[in-house]
């Protein structure tokens, strides 16, 4: 049996061939997995008869299995997946924000064990497949009625997308495809700690996502504690990885910068942040932290928020905070994990 949900259109042509099967037949069934939600080759109603009793017998499409929805106040969703192998993951719908975005996991649990990072306190259980990836943003599209709308992906959910490199590209081709849901890499976003190899391999690639860094400190000191992968790509060479990042016209990368009490949120952090960002097509987006038990670093106040956006703010910096949402059902960033 192959898995069609693992494949990308010109794959399932391939092994539609192999099987005996016209080839043209694989944009219909890509069409209707996709496109439609529909992953039961028996309600394919467009292939005869024939064909989906030949299909029932050589292929399965496995989806991720929605087992459980939280609904925030503030009109955010989380959804909890179970896999084919039982693992859990969550993805997370935040509505106008202005557009529609969908947070998606590209592994379970993560390795990059950051300081502040509840889903790091899992470890890394395993990396998902790129249907597992594109499997979540396919069923939050049709649970949220926005398969024929444009919405936008960010890889911010759990794990670290540049630790599993090949799935996560796999994914955002089966994504792109104008047969399927159609998201164009510049409705992608892609969140990073900064694993400098697999950058410069993003820079090469054709379907290119907006890239976000997380980069949360202004010292190596400081980034060795907060975020360990810094101890073998440190924010020297990481900036300078940045530097060498192809933009699009007009477009900026996004340095995220996660703001704890006492430990990084200084008028002096903030000019050091300046200066490593100079000459950068950069915008900041402050995070105040999310509190979590078994996390031991505090929020900051809005008034210490305030003070250091406005020094970026005055240096020229575009920055922006990050408003929490779904922190009532543990929706919000870092606060993803689950219990096995
Ligand atoms: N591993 C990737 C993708 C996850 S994105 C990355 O780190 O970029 C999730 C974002 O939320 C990251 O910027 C992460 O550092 C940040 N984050 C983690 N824990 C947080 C917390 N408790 N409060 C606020 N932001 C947090």
């Amino acid at each position: 049996m192959i898995d069609f949900s693992e494949l990308t259109r010109g794959e399932m042509q391939q092994a539609l061939v192999d099987l005996g099967v016209p080839s043209f037949h694989g944009t219909q069934i890509f069409r209707w997995l996709h496109k439609r939600g529909v992953s039961d080759p028996a309600a394919m109603t467009d292939l005869s008869r024939e064909l989906r009793a030949k299909l029932a017998e050589s292929i399965t499409v496995t989806t991720p299995k929605l087992v459980k929805k939280e609904i925030s106040s503030d009109g955010t969703i989380k959804f909890l997946f179970e896999l084919a192998d039982g693992q859990r993951i969550e993805s997370v719908y935040i509505p106008d924000t202005p557009a529609q975005t969908f947070c998606v996991s590209t592994q379970v649990g993560c390795a990059m064990k950051c300081a502040f990072c509840l889903t790091g306190k899992m470890g890394l259980l395993r990396n998902l497949t790129a249907g597992e990836i594109a499997g979540q943003v396919r069923v939050l599209a049709h649970e949220t009625h926005l398969a024929d709308q444009s919405f936008n992906v960010v890889l911010m959910g759990m794990g670290e997308p540049l630790h599993n490199y090949d799935a996560v590209m796999k994914s955002l081709q089966m994504l792109a495809d104008e047969e399927g849901l159609a998201v164009h890499p510049r409705r992608v976003t892609l969140s990073t700690v900064g694993v400098v190899p697999a950058m410069a391999k993003l820079a090469e690639e054709e379907l290119m996502p907006n890239l976000a860094i997380s980069l949360h400190a202004t010292t190596e000191e400081q980034r060795d504690r907060l975020v360990p992968i810094n101890r073998k790509y440190d924010i020297e060479e990481l900036i300078e990885a940045c530097r060498q990042m192809p933009l699009r016209r007009r477009g900026k990368i996004t340095f995220e910068y996660v703001m704890l009490a006492g430990e990084n949120d200084s008028p002096e952090d903030a000019k050091r942040l300046v200066k490593l960002l100079r000459g950068l097509k950069a915008k900041v987006n402050l995070l105040p932290l999310n509190e979590a038990k078994g996390i031991e670093f505090r929020r900051p106040s809005d008034d210490v928020v305030n003070r250091f956006a406005k020094i970026l703010a005055d240096a020229d910096v575009t920055v922006s905070v990050r408003k929490s949402r779904g922190r009532d059902i543990r929706a919000a960033c870092g606060q993803l994990a689950t219990d096995r």
